[in-house]
């Protein structure tokens, strides 16, 4: 296996100490004198002097808390970050539990791929889910994200909502999404979700009236056929419900993108699959065909749906064309530019979310390694034989991206 080129950014990190305290959702802050402090926690810098003392909570760089004597001295409550968390900045919004000795990040103001993550539990059991889901109850996710939405920045472009199903929630789903139209107005919202409770025309009507100036549904889809799609999704009845609830979607004026993962299963029929939404479902504003993340369910069943993407290819470029040539919108995520012929590479985009996104040593030599969107980290694990460095610059008449 080669060496990676790039690290993840972790997005959790363990406390130097426990201590006996609740659980805190605070925004980091080095605004030495805000209007108010509440819900915000001062980032103390490396050597920084003359700390202002007028925060309830600090969080310090690793290996300082004993050389900031004023903040022991006031006894006011400072907790040290781990190395692997000392990227976080001015902005950034945690979660910090105390008793557990746990500091998970919840929003990176510099980062372009943030998710809030509203609960663990499926109504479905993908079989390449990435999130497996967990039956324990976990409502305080969904408190945890109320809470920290009015911390993220209103001028964030993109906030995705994911779970887990976010529309299990019910009451609560809505409410969060209500909480980002009046807190985040010019963000726009990015559901996943299977759809399957829309299936219910009132769940739809629901959605509707939250009347989110900018928000789509992320439905995902596998298969022209029924009993296929609802093998790749392991629940009987799990298709039908999900048209229908693409239909009741846009029935009620709601935006929809549906996302077909690629894998041994899907593959197979991507054409007629194509075929099938070009003609039922062309009202979607998005299609999204995607590689497959191998993690959690992708990684355990990863031998059974392992299919090297290049011998998808010519499948891949019909399936474009089709959809392209019926007018609808399509875009290839999660493949990299070296696998894909060159005029699919105008509907390829960076879609690997930052904190999880590598290349590999030999893509130094790539003169497309800025505009390729190179691997999941879990991808380290198996990725297409085909890959090699594009050496050549190509002419531009070649290639627009
Ligand atoms: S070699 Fe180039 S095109 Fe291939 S994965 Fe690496 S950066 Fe992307």
């Amino acid at each position: 296996m080669s060496e990676l080129k790039k690290t993840i950014t972790p997005l959790y990190g363990m406390l130097t100490k426990t201590s006996d305290a609740e659980p805190v959702i605070v925004r980091l802050t080095q605004n030495r004198d805000p209007s108010s402090t509440d819900n915000l926690a001062y980032l103390v810098q490396k050597d920084e002097k003359n700390i202002p003392l007028g925060f309830d909570t600090y969080v310090v760089p690793d290996h300082c808390t004993e050389t900031l004597p004023s903040l022991n001295n006031d006894k006011r409550v400072t907790y040290e970050l781990p190395q692997s968390l000392s990227y976080l900045h001015e902005g950034d919004v945690i979660r910090i539990n105390p008793r557990g000795g746990e500091i998970s990040v919840i929003y990176r103001h510099h980062s372009p791929s943030n998710s809030l993550f509203l609960t663990e539990q499926c109504n479905s059991r993908c079989v390449m889910c990435s999130q497996p889901p967990k039956i324990q109850p976990d409502s305080e996710l969904a408190e945890a994200c109320l809470e920290a939405i009015p911390l993220i920045d209103p001028e964030t472009e993109e906030l995705g909502l994911t779970g887990g199903e976010p529309t299990l929630l019910d009451e609560k789903f809505f409410e969060i999404l209500d909480a980002c139209k009046r807190h985040l107005p010019n963000t726009a919202i990015h559901v996943l979700s299977n759809g399957r409770l829309f299936n219910y025309l009132s769940y739809a009507q629901k959605l509707a009236e939250i009347d989110h100036p900018d928000c789509v549904i992320g439905i995902p889809i596998y298969s022209d056929l029924a009993w296929e799609h609802d093998f790749c999704v392991q629940a009987t009845g799990a298709y039908d419900q999900t048209i229908r609830g693409i239909l009741n979607l846009a029935r009620c004026g709601i935006r929809i993108e549906l996302r077909v993962v690629i894998h041994s299963y899907s593959a197979t029929r991507l054409l007629y699959l194509a075929e099938f939404i070009t003609r039922n479902l062309p009202f979607v504003e998005h299609v999204a065909l995607m590689g497959l993340e191998p993690i959690g369910f992708g990684k355990t069943n990863l031998d059974a749906l392992w299919i090297d993407p290049v011998d998808y290819q010519a499948d891949l470029e019909i399936a474009v064309s089709r959809l392209v040539e019926a007018g609808m919108n399509a875009s290839i995520y999660n493949h990299q530019l070296c696998i894909l012929p060159t005029h699919l590479w105008p509907f390829a985009r960076q879609s690997i979310s930052d904190w999880k996104n590598v290349y590999l040593p030999e893509c130094e030599k790539c003169a497309f390694q800025d505009r390729c969107g190179g691997f999941f980290h879990s991808s380290m694990r198996k990725y297409s034989k085909s890959i090699k460095p594009i050496e050549t610059v190509l002419p531009e008449h070649e290639i627009i991206l």
